[in-house]
This record gives structure tokens, C-alpha cells and sequence, in this order.
């Protein structure tokens, strides 16, 4: 076989060359005006992300585990209560809770589509559950209006994780407006990436928003220049952040509509052994990531096929959050499906610029277990 082309697990450099004439200026503008943190640039995306995911309120903050952090203090969340999280997501999550003083509850998930269910979240609730942290994996919302059968009779606030799903709806509604207040990274590699470090918090409940702004700005009371009311800390997003991710929001739906397109090419030529996670009718997935399960071959096998003719792969994750050291003593419930996930997984090349033609010789390689025995 001739050496093929190699095909990248995330093309940032086709992401970035898309949008470089105004990612330049951009950078002027911010020199020139010397609005390095907050300033005219953030809040005018504060207000475009806020209307583009129909919330009354987006808060920029420095990155997507800040987000989460300040929304469970923004809450009030703290030392005896206790947070569910799927056990299947990056350890950010889990983090933001442990990090509020909150007690880290690890929920299993579904296995058709690796996120919380009512059955699972039910599984874990107490008395003490004030919170399930609703992390739309992958890109996939999660059903929300399943887990609020069990967590509103209870008066449980569901919080999502969008940290994977800029732009993802379910029936039609967008992520970060399904819970009381969404997360969202825009870390480089996210749907909607930055230039750097960066975060969001939206929400449609005002005294919410008012409260994680103060907190994010040291507790300065947003009416006053000395007066610090509420222990804060420094979470902000950076002038130059807000502007890139202004440009590159009016990308993003045409973003997610090649990732939606290349997941459509890989479900059309994805070989036996291998099964993609259920894509539900009442759900757009944006595809942060596209995940196959290894179902016959072992995934080492696999992935030495894919690194042999330079294709690139990643797993997320392989390690679940109660094997990590911080977690291992979290009260957690039955994680079977987790665990089966965990040594299945494997995320294929994704991006938006990927062809059906990249997507097509990845299959053939998933499929080229051309040994007997
Ligand atoms: C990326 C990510 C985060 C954390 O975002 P950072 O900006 O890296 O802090 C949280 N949750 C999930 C599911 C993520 O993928």
C-alpha cells in the first residue's frame, strides 16, 4: 500500500483558516482599543450568545470548569449537598462540584446513547440531591424532559454541561435554555473554540445571572467600584476571546451542519462490528465528537489499524470519572454500563471540513481486519 494522506483526528488549522481574514482584524481592533478584559467586545458577544441560545443571560468567564463552578455557587451549592454526575464525561465536571464543597454523586448512563437517564439519575437520588449536572456529551443533548419526571417532583435543579454542544437542540430547543443554567468551554478543540481559554455561563433567571456576575468579578457588587458583597473570585473572559468567538459564531451553525454531514457519511459506511450511538429524531447533535463502539475487535487492534494508515483517533474517556484518584471514594451507583462503554469507545476524525471521501477510507480501515485467526 503507498503511504495515504493522513487523515487529522480535528483539523484546527481548516477551522482557523476559515475565519482568519477576521480573526486579524480582530486582533487590531482589541490593541487598538485596549479593552483587554471585558469591554464593548464582550459584552457584545455576551448578548449574541445569549440571544443565539434563547436565554435572557450569558456571563463570559475564563473557561468552561469556571462555568460550572459558578453556577452551583451562584446557587448556593455547597458542603452537604450532594451533585449527581454521569460517570461518563471529563472529569471537569465532577471537578466543578468537588471544587464548591458539594458532594460528587456518580450516575451510570444509557447505553444507546452514553448520556443520563431518568433510570439512571432515579438510581442515585437522596434526600440531599440538590442538583444533576446534565452533561450533553459529544455534542447529543440529553433529554432533560425525561430527567425532569424525576428530579422536578423533588425539586432537583438540572445544570447543564454544554461544554460539548454549542448549538445542539432538543424538540427544538436550544442547549444552554433546557436547565437553570448551562456551561459552556470555548476551548479551542469545542464546537465553538476560542483563541484561548475562555467560558460561558447563560440563564434565564435574572437574580441567578446577577449573583454569578458578582461572584466572577471578585464579589464586587455590580453597582459599585469598592464594595465586594459576596466572596468572589477572578473568572473573566478576555476582550480578544469575546471577538474571535463573535466571528466565529456566525459560523457555527455552518459548522455543525459539515459535522452533521460527515456523521451522516460514517453511518452510512461504518462496518459491521462497529455501532455508532443512537442519533434520536427529536434531537440535533452538533458531533463535537463521533464515537464508535467496538463491539467485536479488541479497540487496541483497532486503533493500531487507524495508526498504521495515519489516521487519527482519541478516547473519550477510558478512563471514567470514579477510576480517577479525586473520585474514587464518591458514592456512586452500579456504573456496568459505563464500565462496557469505557473499553469500547473510540472517537473517529471529526470536524467540519471532513469529507465523505476521509470519512469513506476511515471505514475501510475500521473494517480492513484482514488477519484470520
Ligand atoms: C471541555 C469540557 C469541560 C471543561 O471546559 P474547560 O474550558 O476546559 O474548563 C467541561 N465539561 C466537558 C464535558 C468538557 O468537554
Amino acid at each position: 500500500m503507498s503511504s495515504p494522506t493522513p487523515i487529522p483526528f480535528l483539523d484546527l488549522k481548516a477551522v482557523t483558516a476559515e475565519v482568519r481574514h477576521d480573526l486579524d482584524a480582530v486582533w487590531k481592533t482589541t490593541v487598538d482599543n485596549c479593552a483587554f478584559i471585558g469591554g464593548a467586545a464582550v459584552d457584545s458577544f455576551e448578548e449574541a450568545f445569549a440571544r443565539y441560545t434563547a436565554t435572557t443571560h450569558c456571563i463570559g468567564v475564563a473557561n468552561g470548569t469556571d462555568a460550572l463552578e459558578l453556577i452551583l455557587a451562584g446557587m448556593d451549592v455547597g458542603p452537604g449537598d450532594e451533585v449527581i454526575v454521569p460517570a461518563n464525561t471529563f472529569v471537569a465536571t465532577a471537578e466543578a462540584v468537588a471544587r464548591c464543597g458539594a458532594t460528587v454523586v456518580l450516575a451510570d448512563v444509557d447505553p444507546e446513547t452514553a448520556l443520563l437517564n431518568a433510570e439512571t439519575v432515579r438510581a442515585v437520588m437522596s434526600p440531599r440531591t440538590v442538583a444533576v449536572m446534565a452533561v450533553h456529551l459529544y455534542g447529543q443533548p440529553v433529554d432533560v424532559d425525561d430527567l425532569a419526571t424525576v428530579t422536578e417532583p423533588a425539586g432537583v435543579a438540572i445544570i447543564e454541561d454544554a461544554a460539548q454542544a454549542h448549538g445542539a437542540t432538543l424538540r427544538g430547543r436550544p442547549v444552554g435554555s433546557l436547565g437553570i443554567a448551562a456551561g459552556f468551554s470555548f476551548y479551542p478543540g469545542k464546537n465553538l473554540g476560542a483563541l484561548g481559554d475562555g467560558g460561558a455561563v447563560t440563564t434565564s433567571d435574572p437574580q441567578l445571572a446577577d449573583r454569578i456576575r458578582v461572584i466572577a468579578n471578585h464579589g464586587r457588587a455590580l453597582d459599585s467600584r469598592y464594595d465586594h458583597v459576596l466572596l468572589g473570585r477572578n473568572s473573566r473572559l478576555d476582550g480578544l476571546q469575546a471577538a474571535a468567538l463573535e466571528v466565529k459564531l456566525h459560523r457555527l451553525d455552518e459548522a455543525n451542519e459539515g459535522r452533521r454531514a460527515a456523521a451522516k457519511s460514517y453511518q452510512a459506511a461504518l462496518p459491521e462490528g462497529f455501532t455508532a450511538l443512537t442519533s434520536r429524531d427529536d434531537v440535533t447533535s452538533v458531533y463535537h465528537l463521533y464515537i464508535v463502539r467496538c463491539m467485536v475487535e479488541d479497540r487496541s487492534t483497532v486503533t493500531g489499524r487507524l495508526d498504521e494508515a495515519n489516521v487519527g483517533w482519541g478516547l473519550h474517556y477510558p478512563i471514567p470519572c470514579h477510576r480517577h484518584e479525586p473520585f474514587a471514594t464518591s458514592r456512586r451507583a452500579d456504573l456496568s454500563v459505563t464500565e462496557v462503554l469505557a473499553d469500547q469507545i473510540l472517537s473517529l476524525p471529526m470536524f467540519p471540513s471532513l469529507d465523505s471521501e476521509s470519512t469513506g477510507r476511515v471505514c475501510e480501515v475500521l473494517g480492513a481486519d484482514n488477519q484470520p485467526t
